[in-house]
């Protein structure tokens, strides 16, 4: 009984699923805090997922992560969702309370601005402007973390105008959406340019940005971590720039969603980067 107690479930939900590199992560820090538990793998079809969220008490999940394409609905079936993840507009995270009722939160927004710091621990948010490329899931976390984090002005650009302009009216100064065609010269100026799209990732063409107008001084980031340079972080490096890929997102995510099912705060080792680069 006692051992039932002390073990946790937790896992990650989406269809399909088995590409996902978080049980490597959270099944890393269980066994280096010598926890009892499993994080395991839960691929669920859309069609399941609220039947998949309700039986996570009765199964005795501490919560679950959600990947694509629960985020968005998830938000809707759970029982609260905190400010952030309203803000946001997406879950990524589940916690199960005691009452057994289920919190949606989202650390994506946490996670990307850690990702900076660990690259560059003085990362401020007001250094410069900001430029966003891709309107999409992951850029509402990106930029409702940058203006959390005190961005005075983010040029959001995307290749649908309508999203950009959508998304710039809804959250307001400090995001300005800028027509596609002029991303080239949305550049001039900036102190960090992230890409949010899926263009660079594998299997996809390369993000069709010019970097001429970009000062050496920007930090450049893109959220994508399969490859983990994209040919923008490569192009961004032979310029000059200082980059950032999308694992440190990826880990720091992890980390609050860790800490809420398990109680431990972990950390991010040189041993859970070897094992976590050892899956690509
Ligand atoms: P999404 O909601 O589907 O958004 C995709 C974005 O890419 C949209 O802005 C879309 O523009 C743009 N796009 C697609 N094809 C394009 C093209 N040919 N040219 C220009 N733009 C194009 O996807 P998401 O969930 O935001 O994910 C985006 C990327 O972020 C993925 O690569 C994902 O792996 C990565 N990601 C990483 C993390 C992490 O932890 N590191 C977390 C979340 C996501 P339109 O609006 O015009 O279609």
């Amino acid at each position: 009984m006692a051992i039932e107690a002390s073990y946790k479930l937790s896992g990650v939900m989406g269809w399909p699923v088995a590409h996902s590199r978080s049980p490597v992560i959270h099944n890393h820090w269980i066994a280096h805090h010598g926890l009892k538990g499993a994080y395991v793998l839960l691929p669920v079809q859309p069609e399941n997922l609220e039947q998949a969220l309700r039986a996570l008490p009765v199964l005795g999940f501490a919560g679950c992560n959600l990947t694509i394409p629960h985020k968005v609905e998830a938000l809707r079936l759970v029982d609260r969702v905190d400010h952030l993840a309203a803000r946001i507009g997406a879950i990524n995270t589940i916690v199960v309370e005691a009452d057994q009722s289920l919190t949606g939160r989202n650390t994506d927004a946490f996670g990307y601005i850690e990702s900076l710091r660990d690259a560059q621990p003085h990362w401020e948010a007001d250094a410069g402007p900001a430029v966003v490329i891709g309107a999409g899931g992951a850029a509402r976390a990106v930029i409702v973390s940058l203006i959390d984090q005190g961005a005075r002005e983010i040029r959001l650009t995307n290749r649908s105008w309508a999203k950009a302009h959508d998304m710039a009216q809804e959250f307001g100064a400090p995001v300005n959406a800028i027509a596609w065609e002029d991303r080239h010269d949305a550049l001039a100026g900036a102190a960090l340019l992230v890409n949010t799209t899926n263009q660079g990732m594998q299997g996809e063409a390369p993000l069709d940005l010019r970097l001429d107008q970009l000062s050496l001084d920007a930090l450049v980031s893109d959220i994508i971590y399969v490859p983990m340079e994209t040919p923008l972080l490569s192009a961004a490096r032979r310029h000059g720039n200082d980059t950032v890929n999308g694992l440190g997102m990826l880990l720091n995510q992890a980390r609050p969603a860790f800490e809420a099912w398990f109680g431990v705060s972990p950390g991010i080792t040189p041993d859970l980067l070897r094992q976590v680069r050892a899956t690509f």
